[in-house]
């Protein structure tokens, strides 16, 4: 059995320097526009304002650094745009 919790430590990205998100940052979890990057100890994680949310309680207790751009997400296209459910 692998002991890390599954897909949480399986997306490690090399570069951990917050720069902004762009267009082609893509959530991790349903490949929308990322607009929140969680930084962690082994790597970062990317997620849309759904995911973001959805996901919250599990990546609150071990990032680093969380970069939120969902205030962003109003000003390009409006509320609630990109949001499901
Ligand atoms: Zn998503």
């Amino acid at each position: 059995m692998d002991p890390r919790p599954g897909w949480f430590y399986g997306f490690v990205n090399a570069t951990q320097t917050p720069a902004p998100l762009t267009a082609a940052d893509r959530c991790d979890r349903c490949g929308a526009q990322a607009y929140v990057r969680v930084l962690l100890p082994s790597g970062e994680l990317l997620f849309c304002a759904h995911h973001a949310r959805e996901h919250a309680d599990k990546f609150s207790s071990v990032a680093t650094h969380v970069q939120d751009e969902t205030d962003r997400l109003h000003a390009e296209h409006g509320a609630g745009a990109g949001v499901a459910g």
